[in-house]
């Protein structure tokens, strides 16, 4: 068990959250609870508290805005790292003095907040992003896209801690390893605290028809009524997951409160009630059926804490 005891006298103004429930954080509205969730306020906080999870042993993860993240029922005696939203130390976004193309936003900043205020000074390059509802550092991490855009194309280099908290540094993007939904940052573990996107000047109007579009099209095709982690499973080479899912027959499909959504194959959504075992045992459900059906595995996407 760890000790919360000694982490509040070494860091007295810390907000940490005891047993704290996940559904709240993620964006599936299911899932267990956590010993700890903890509000980081500034990069030196996340340095100390890194180190000290590091030498005390404690296990910990990040989060961002939990739009991709789904914790496993029950007690997890694990401290969930989140940078907060509501300090200006992850939540801000600045330009860069030498190059006004280039504009470094906060980590904890939601990808929508940044993608609209590029476009209100008409700053076109994420325009495809504005309807995902990440943070920066968590669309980084995933390499998020849609539409045709994705964060490979314009993002210029990112701001890190390592994940003994020892040691902050920048990042190339050949550094980041950025591929389909994959990331460096999936194994060296640094902490993403800002990135800089490279984005390019263009016209108001015809930036924000693009994202109106863009929008229109999330509406009409995804169960946003819902809550879900968007997108279940990785797109499977030479296929579409939505598709061979479908074609199993498997729309409507559900577990519990868990049902493959009738609108979108593709994202398994929580009808009302469902427990992180539902959604996961028609995760289960969904891979093995299409395996045994098309020979295909289907990877989750959404990232699973804990089975
Ligand atoms: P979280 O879920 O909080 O975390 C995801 C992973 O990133 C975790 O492993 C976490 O440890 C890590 N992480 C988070 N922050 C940091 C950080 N600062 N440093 C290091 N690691 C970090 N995704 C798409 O790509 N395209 C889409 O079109 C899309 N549509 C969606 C639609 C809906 C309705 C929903 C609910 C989700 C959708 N998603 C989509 C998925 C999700 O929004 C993205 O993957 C998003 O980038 C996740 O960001 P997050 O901050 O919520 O990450």
């Amino acid at each position: 068990m760890m000790d919360l005891k000694k982490l509040r006298v070494l860091f007295p103004g810390l907000k940490i959250n005891e047993n704290a429930s996940m559904a709240e954080e993620c964006s599936f509205r299911a899932g267990g609870r956590a010993k700890a969730f903890i509000k980081i306020e500034n990069i030196e906080e996340l340095k100390g508290v890194l180190r000290f999870m590091t030498e005390e042993k404690i296990p910990h993860i990040i989060l961002g805005n939990g739009s991709n993240t789904l914790f496993s029922d029950g007690d997890h005696d694990i401290a969930v790292i989140k940078l907060d939203e509501e300090s200006g130390s992850f939540n801000y976004m600045i330009f860069d003095e030498e190059d006004n193309d280039v504009r470094e936003y906060g980590a904890s900043m939601l990808l929508s907040t940044a993608s609209k205020m590029a476009a209100e000074d008409g700053y076109s390059g994420m325009e495809g992003l504005s309807g995902i509802p990440g943070s920066v550092g968590g669309a980084v991490f995933m390499n998020a896209g849609a539409y045709g855009y994705e964060i490979r194309d314009i993002i210029s280099s990112v701001h890190a801690v390592s994940p003994d908290g020892t040691e902050e540094r920048d990042f190339t993007p050949d550094e980041m390893g950025l591929g389909y939904r994959t990331s460096a940052f999936m194994k060296n573990g640094y902490i993403i605290t800002s990135a800089r996107f490279r984005l390019k000047k263009d016209s108001k109007e015809d930036i924000r028809a693009r994202m109106a579009d863009f929008t229109e099209r999330r509406v009409t095709k995804q169960p946003l009524r819902y809550p879900s982690a968007g997108s279940t499973f990785k797109r499977p080479e030479g296929y579409f997951a939505g598709k061979l899912i479908e074609d199993c027959g498997l729309k409507g499909a559900s577990v519990g409160g868990a049902q493959v959504s009738e609108l979108h194959a593709g994202f398994i959504i929580n009808k009302g009630g469902a427990t992180a075992t539902d959604i996961l045992e028609l995760i289960g459900k969904v891979q093995d059926t299409v395996c045994d059906r098309f020979g295909v595995k289907l990877e989750p996407e959404v990232r699973i804490i804990g089975k």
